[in-house]
């Protein structure tokens, strides 16, 4: 009698959420947009975790990739430009119990954001941070960005991009304490949905630099890429990402990396002829900084107000007396000192 009352117990706790549990507004991206892309991935990806919605977060800056948040059906903060990584380690350390998740776009990431990617991959946290890279500023209609390639005509460089573009998976290798660096193109749904699902499981910054197409504005340059897959190197180890068989016969270009050699990912990230596709480097060994420096919760009222009161006695101000300024010498009037 007792095992078939059991049987019947509802459970809510283990409620299936379906993928539109996840889905947020309907976007307003360009028809082709790799941004699309990339948040079917990412629903996807919430929806085989089950991540509880409430335990949520994606936090963004400014551009096309930024509307992100406002897509998925979980919290989200569509925050100020080059400051999304802030935003998250921010959320991150105040509430370790949270999945937090960052998408930028080359503009606000490698250009205004920069201090704040640089020292986030030195402090480790543990952030899945996806680089939308079209390189260019799509929202504010075709300027130059850091990753736009040298020649490339936009609206700031009518006569084509002067500089080399900056590279995102490079900077990343050089910083200290870097310990998770992928790159995938959008284009290719089964290798983007590996590689962020790894950069989630990875304890610490994860970095994936996703190669997002701008038909709008940047349709030749993806096109050679989507094309012709000759143009992609796939990465393979054991300890990195194994590939199905299709995707093998497709792209035929392979290279047996392991992801704990760090100079040789970092010979990778400045290859040239084809573009590496898979984990680069993964250390899980590297402190995570909010393990490091974990905050004191103050939880109860009391605890609350006692916080708040110490925090503002560390700012107190002792009112000067009418005394003190009658005497202009810096000491109160009467004391008898000089
Ligand atoms: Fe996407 Fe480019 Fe349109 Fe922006 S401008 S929504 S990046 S296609
Ligand atoms: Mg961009």
């Amino acid at each position: 009698m007792f095992g078939l009352k059991n049987q019947c117990t509802l459970n809510l706790d283990d409620e299936y959420r379906p993928l539109e549990a996840y889905q947020g507004a309907i976007s307003r991206w360009c028809p082709g947009c790799g941004d699309s892309g990339i948040l079917a991935a990412v629903q996807r990806l919430c929806r085989d975790e089950q991540l509880p919605p409430e335990k949520t977060v994606f936090v963004s800056g400014i551009g096309c990739a930024s509307r992100f948040p406002h897509y998925m059906k979980t919290y989200g903060f569509h925050g100020l430009h080059g400051r999304a990584i802030a935003t998250a380690q921010g959320i991150k350390m105040r509430r370790p119990d949270l999945h937090v998740f960052v998408n930028t776009g080359d503009g606000d990431c490698c250009s205004i954001g920069t201090a704040h990617w640089i020292h986030a991959i030195r402090q480790n946290m543990d952030l899945t941070v996806m680089l939308h890279d079209n390189s260019i500023y799509g929202l504010t209609k075709m300027q130059v960005s850091p990753t736009t390639p040298t020649g490339y005509k936009t609206n700031t460089t009518p006569r084509g991009a002067y500089l080399k573009p900056l590279n995102p998976l490079a900077t990343t290798l050089g910083v200290v304490n870097a310990s998770f660096v992928a790159q995938v193109g959008e284009w290719i749904p089964e290798l983007l949905y590996d590689i962020i699902s790894k950069a989630f499981h990875h304890k610490g910054f994860s970095f994936v630099r996703i190669l997002q197409r701008c038909p709008h504005f940047m349709p030749d340059f993806f096109e050679q890429m989507v094309s012709n897959p000759d143009s992609v190197l796939l990465l393979t180890h054991e300890n990195g990402m194994q590939f199905s068989d299709t995707i093998g016969k497709i792209y035929k270009n392979h290279l047996e990396h392991d992801p704990l050699d760090i100079n040789r990912a970092r010979e990778l990230a400045e290859l040239e002829e084809r573009v590496p596709m898979g984990i680069f480097y993964r250390n899980e060994a590297i402190p995570r900084y909010e393990e490091i420096r974990r905050p004191r919760r103050a939880t109860t009222p009391e605890q609350i107000k006692m916080t708040l009161e110490k925090t503002f006695d560390k700012f107190g101000i002792t009112p000067v007396t009418s005394e003190v300024v009658r005497s202009g010498n810096g000491q109160p009037a009467g004391t008898g000192k000089p």
